[in-house]
C-alpha cells in the first residue's frame, strides 16, 4: 500500500502546492538561481515591457528624502533600487539606496550591473539592520515569494523609523471582464514563454502559480494592519493585474 505521508504541521504556498517552510525557502531559492542570468530579458518578455512602466510608477510614488535611507527588499538584479537612485540623483538629493536579497546567483547579477549600489544578502523575514534605521522599505513582485509574510513585514516595521513608508508592489486580482485572457496568459503562455526562451518550463510555472496563490490586496491589506502599519491602503494599475499597498510606522 502506498505511504500518506503526515499532514505537514505548518503548510506554505510553493505554487499551488503545500510545502513545509524550509522546502519553500529552498524551492524558491532554486527557481531564482536557475533564472538569474536571464530573470531581466525573461521580466521584458514576459510582460511585454509591462513591468518598467509598473517599476517606474511605483518608484515615482516614493518621497524624496534629503539624506533618505532607502531599502528594497527581494530586489533581486536591483532594478527598482537603481530607479531610486537615478531620481534622488535626478533631483539632486543624497541618499543611501540598498538592495537586499536572499539570492546570492540573483544578487551576483545586479552588483555587477550596479556597483554603486550597497547590496546585502539576506532574508527578507530577518533582516541584519537595526530597529529604527530606514526611511522607506520598498519590496517589489518579492512578497510571494517570502515564506514567513506576516513575519517579513514586522521586520519591515521593526527596521523602519517612526514616519517610515512601507511599500509593496505585487500582482493582484485582475478585474473579472479580463479573468479569462488574463488566466489563459498567465497558465498557458507564461510557462511556455519560461520554455523556450529560459529553457525552464517549471520555474516559470512556479511564477505563474505563485501568483495564484498570493493574498488577495484585501488580505494583505489586513496583514499590514495586523503588524502596526497605519494609514495602510492600497490602488491598483492595469486592469488589477498589480496592486500598491503602502503604509507608514508612526
Ligand atoms: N524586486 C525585483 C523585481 O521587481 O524585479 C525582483 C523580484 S523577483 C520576482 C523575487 C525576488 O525575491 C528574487 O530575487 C528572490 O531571490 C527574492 N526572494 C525570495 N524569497 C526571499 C526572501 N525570503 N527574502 C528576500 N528575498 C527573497
Amino acid at each position: 500500500m502506498a505511504k500518506v505521508p503526515p499532514p505537514l504541521k505548518e503548510a506554505y504556498d510553493f505554487g499551488l502546492k503545500k510545502v513545509s517552510a524550509s522546502e519553500k525557502t529552498q524551492k524558491v531559492t532554486s527557481v531564482f538561481e536557475r533564472v538569474a542570468s536571464r530573470y531581466d530579458l525573461m521580466n521584458d518578455v514576459m510582460s511585454l515591457g509591462i513591468h518598467r512602466l509598473w517599476k517606474k510608477w511605483f518608484v515615482e510614488s516614493l518621497p524624496l528624502l534629503q539624506d533618505g535611507v532607502y531599502l528594497d527588499v527581494a530586489g533581486g538584479t536591483g532594478d527598482i533600487a537603481q530607479a531610486i537612485f537615478e531620481r534622488l540623483n535626478h533631483f539632486g538629493f543624497k541618499a543611501q539606496v540598498t538592495v537586499s536579497d536572499i539570492n546570492p546567483a540573483m544578487i551576483d547579477v545586479g552588483q555587477k550591473r550596479y556597483p554603486h549600489l550597497s547590496w546585502v544578502c539576506s532574508n527578507a523575514e530577518d533582516l541584519p539592520l537595526k530597529d529604527n534605521s530606514i526611511d522607506v522599505y520598498t519590496i517589489a513582485f518579492g512578497l510571494r515569494n517570502v515564506t514567513r509574510r506576516e513575519k517579513a513585514l514586522q521586520e519591515a516595521y521593526r527596521v523602519l523609523r517612526p514616519g517610515g513608508k512601507f511599500a509593496c508592489l505585487e500582482f493582484s486580482q485582475v478585474l473579472p471582464p479580463f479573468q479569462k485572457l488574463y488566466d489563459f496568459y498567465v497558465f498557458r503562455i507564461i510557462p511556455k514563454m519560461g520554455e523556450w526562451v529560459a529553457q525552464d518550463k517549471e520555474a516559470y510555472q512556479y511564477l505563474s502559480e505563485s501568483i495564484q496563490a498570493f493574498l488577495t490586496r484585501e488580505e494583505l491589506l489586513e496583514l499590514m494592519r495586523k503588524v502596526g502599519f497605519e494609514r495602510a491602503r492600497y490602488e491598483t494599475i492595469t486592469g488589477g493585474i498589480v496592486a500598491l499597498h503602502v503604509g507608514y510606522k508612526l
